[in-house]
């Protein structure tokens, strides 16, 4: 099997011979004040324009807090938009396959689903890491992505980067790389392998810490060849004007994610340390996001008792490997409290 990442060899025939659609906005150059080319409504209420296909200044923006270049970056409505590219450019329907270690995020499964893609799941070892061997098992010469979620939804934990480096480097195809959740964990990204490795695509989103899941926004960083391939095949106006204007709002908030941020870590510990002390609790995983991963007696009947006092939690006990294991985000400190509050008394009565 060829073991070197060619982007020639992975792109799928019909997306080479593409042309990117050229919206009316992207074919003029010089300055414009008299807008008549694309059909729109002159009269101005704030939304009356197309947006900016590029997200030129959005882009600029976060260039200056991720310290990657424009040219390296597409943004999507969600990162779920952005997985959908990928199996759109590089995965033949009813042919190619792609890898995941399991149990993690289910997008990735229902993009590969919707787009008629394989789907090939190498179960993560014993402590959630994902098995090098076991996936490297598993790839054939149709094998076009590797999906890597790290710090992984559900299981809380950041991966090794060694082993995300083993990977970039055995896997001929590409390794995506989801840091949805890596605000909020104790190691670092693998945005500073993106020069050194072209087959590296990371994935990190506006929903999680920045909290903006409402606006869907999510940043692809990867090679210029491979955001150059994406941008061919992205619808053009993607990401609508509210969303690029109120990110831009909001992104020039730091202090104030940051706060949030360092908050929800110390809730974290805390609510971590309380459950720990709970009978009904049997495991607390180390979580490296803005959930917990706990192990319980009885996850149904924990599930339903919470759901009766209006709170909500996720309950992965279906999961292989999960058996009576629920998520919990962590919310606000009174959120939090009720929590706690309910899950004493749970503990009381079982
Ligand atoms: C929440 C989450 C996302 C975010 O998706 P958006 O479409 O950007 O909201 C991506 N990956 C994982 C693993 C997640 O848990």
């Amino acid at each position: 099997m060829n073991t070197t990442f060619t982007l020639e060899n992975i792109i799928r025939e019909n997306v080479k011979q593409l042309v990117p659609y050229s919206s009316a906005r992207d074919e003029f150059s010089g300055n414009g004040s008299v807008f008549l080319d694309a059909n729109e409504n002159p009269y101005e209420n704030g939304v009356n324009r197309y947006p900016d296909p590029l997200q030129n200044q959005l882009k600029k923006r976060l260039t200056q807090l991720k310290g990657v270049p424009p040219t390296r970056m597409i943004l999507g409505n969600g990162s779920d938009e952005v997985i959908d590219l990928l199996f759109r450019a590089f995965c033949e329907p009813n042919k190619d396959n792609v890898v995941t270690c399991t149990p993690t995020y289910g997008m990735y499964e229902v993009a590969a689903n919707v787009n008629a893609v394989e789907i090939k799941e190498a179960a993560l070892d014993k402590d959630f890491q994902p098995n090098v061997d076991l996936v490297m098992d598993l790839t054939d010469e149709n094998s076009k992505m590797l999906f890597l979620c790290s710090p992984n939804n559900p299981t809380a934990n950041l991966y090794d980067e060694d082993r995300i480096v083993q990977l970039l480097k055995a896997f001929s195809g590409i390794v995506i790389v989801d840091e949805a959740y890596i605000d909020f964990a104790s190691g670092k990204s693998v945005l500073d392998k993106l020069e050194e490795y072209p087959n590296l695509v990371i994935l990190q989103t506006l929903s999680k810490a920045w909290g903006m899941a409402g606006i869907r926004l999510g940043i692809g960083f990867a090679s210029v060849e491979i955001v150059e391939v994406l941008n061919r095949i992205k619808p053009p106006y993607n990401v609508n004007s509210l969303t690029q204007t109120k990110a831009l709002e909001l992104l020039d908030d730091e202090a104030k994610y940051l706060n949030q941020v360092n908050g929800i870590l110390k809730d974290r510990e805390e609510l971590s340390e309380f459950l720990s002390n709970l009978s009904c609790v049997k495991k607390v995983y180390e979580s490296d996001a803005n959930f917990i991963l706990v192990k319980v007696d009885n996850a149904k009947q924990l599930y339903n008792f919470l759901l009766d006092k209006g709170i909500i939690i996720r309950d992965r006990s279906k999961i292989a490997g999960l058996e009576n294991c629920v998520r919990i985000s962590i919310g606000t400190q009174e959120e939090n409290k009720l929590l706690c509050e309910s899950l004493s008394e749970y503990n009381s009565k079982n």
